[in-house]
């Protein structure tokens, strides 16, 4: 492992501008790195749906030994992101202030990078590599709900190096995640003349959110309302009033409990008042969740121990590209990178948790080499 190289890597992805849909620019950098490393390199049709700049990036090289990886991360950023310089200060890379730093995702890219040119240049035994690229995981994981899955070894684990708690922390369960959205539909009256002749639709709505149970339902359940919209003028009783929510539940039995707990609010309001509602729930995605005596559970283990770090497990309240492609049928798992303050100009990552991060990277490969 080559630290120096790994924090100039670094430094340099952060400064390629890579917001959600234009990752092409850091998609070609990436090519070229894996290209370098003896990779082919390929990218999925995915462009058409999520309408970025660029498709998903796989790459494939061929093991000297039996056994199989899929190192993954994304390649998109929040904003702002326009104009990144990274500073180096005792041990911490941050921004200078304006921007995000971007370390989600791309101290996770430069890590697997590091540890990948670092077994190739060692000529030691490695596994067959795959690393998945995504796109647009900011924008509610689009790039992975692309993914052409046919593309990448399914029976191989997959380790997805982005998530916030030091190299070492294992996400080992994420909640699925149910959202959605509801138009209350009522009659529209003058406020004051006759309001006898009209049925609110906010109202009803206001009656259904009062009686649902919102927030932490259980200690893996939750809940939320989270837009309301609804009327025109305050001399006109309200015809029609649009309300968004979601659930989430590491328990899918959980999830189904809530999402009808919530739709008989929904119902039982619009009846209440005389009159309609019409809604939707849609599934963004599944749960993931680990034991600890998963196969891959105990391969992290064992990475952890030969890389240094100590092994955390986690239980995550968001959603991540392991939730889609667990939900796909790969086995993906996310991993801590030490970004911290991550979606804020206040991000940063100590240069001690990206040599971690690479360490156990390369560890992992290590680990995936069948005896
Ligand atoms: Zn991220």
């Amino acid at each position: 492992m080559n630290n120096e190289r790994l924090l100039s890597l670094f430094c340099e992805l952060v400064q390629i501008e890579s917001p959600s849909r234009n990752e092409a620019d850091m998609a070609a950098r990436c090519e070229q790195e894996l290209s370098d490393l003896g990779f082919s390199v390929e990218f999925d049709n995915s462009a058409s749906s999520t309408g970025s700049t660029t498709g998903n990036l796989i790459a494939h090289l061929p093991g000297t030994h039996p056994g199989s990886i899929v190192l993954s991360a994304h390649m998109d950023t929040v904003e702002p992101c326009v104009g990144i310089v990274p500073k180096v200060e005792n041990g911490v890379v941050r921004s200078e202030g304006q921007t995000i730093l971007s370390a989600d995702d791309k101290a996770g890219i430069a890590a697997i990078f590091e540890a990948v040119r670092t077994i190739v240049e060692q000529g030691a035994p490695r596994p067959d590599i795959t690393i998945v690229l995504t796109t647009c995981e900011e924008l509610s994981l689009l790039g992975a709900g692309a993914l052409d899955i046919s593309r990448i070894p399914v029976d191989a684990p997959c380790f997805i190096f982005d998530a916030d708690g030091v190299p070492g922390t294992v996400i080992m369960g994420a909640p699925c995640h149910r959202s959605f959205a509801a138009c209350f539909a009522g009659r529209a009256a003058h406020a004051g003349v006759e309001p006898e002749a009209g049925i609110s639709a906010i109202q009803m709505a206001a009656s259904a959110i009062a009686n649902m149970k919102l927030g932490r339902l259980d200690e893996i359940t939750t809940a939320n309302v989270g837009v309301i919209e609804g009327g025109s003028e305050t001399n006109v009783v309200p015809e029609q009033c649009m309300v968004r929510g979601e659930c989430r539940s590491l328990d899918k039995a959980r999830a189904d409990a809530c999402v009808q707990a919530m739709s008989t609010a929904l119902e039982n309001a619009a009846k209440q008042f005389g009159g309609s509602v019409e809604y939707t729930w849609h599934e963004d995605y599944g749960a993931v969740r680990y034991d600890d005596t998963h196969p891959l559970v105990q391969q992290i283990k064992r990475a952890c121990h030969r890389a240094g770090v100590e092994f955390r497990p986690h239980i995550s309240g968001g959603g991540a590209d392991a939730n889609i492609l667990c939900t796909r049928g790969v086995d993906a798992i996310t991993l801590g990178i030490g970004m911290t303050n991550f979606h804020s100009v206040d991000e940063y990552i100590t240069v001690q948790d990206l040599e971690d991060c690479t360490k156990l990277a390369y560890a992992l490969i290590e680990e995936a080499v069948k005896a």
